[in-house]
């Protein structure tokens, strides 16, 4: 999965400077841990879940290159195979043969374009602390 997504990048709120994801830093984002960020040293975490649900998207990425090669030695086994008992002529085959290439590239391509995004990270509030105190003082206050 880490090699997978190189070029994720995150950008910290809180001192605004964005930088590349290390390994670790995209492991903790997959099982929804916060981190330290490397310039603020405060804990973080994606705040957009659109962007959150986008990048797990990005495992299935990882699976594209090695089912697009399958698929692409395939077609060009095909048009072999076609051309060999005469279905297609030889400059058919030559044909069929470089748009399985071409779209093998174009779908890499798009999938590498996809990869590249941007988390925007924000701090971690660790307890409502405020918010508990003021429900607390509110009950004693009642009685
Ligand atoms: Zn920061």
């Amino acid at each position: 999965m880490a090699a997978a997504l190189v070029g994720v990048r995150g950008r910290c709120a809180l001192c605004n400077i964005s930088f590349e994801l290390k390994p670790w830093q995209l492991n903790a984002i997959a099982i929804n841990e916060p981190f330290d960020c490397p310039y603020c040293h405060k804990g973080v975490e994606p705040s957009c879940p659109k962007q959150l649900k986008q990048f797990k998207s990005l495992d299935n990425l990882g699976l594209l290159r090695p089912s697009m090669i399958v698929l692409t030695c395939a077609a060009l086994l095909v048009a072999l195979v076609a051309e060999w008992i005469g279905l297609i002529s030889v400059v058919g085959q030559l044909n069929v043969s470089l748009m399985a290439v071409l779209i093998y590239f174009m779908t890499l391509r798009y999938a590498r374009h996809r990869q590249r995004m941007t988390l925007t990270l924000r701090e971690v509030k660790p307890l409502p602390v405020e918010q508990l105190a003021g429900i607390t003082g509110a009950r004693f206050g009642q009685r």
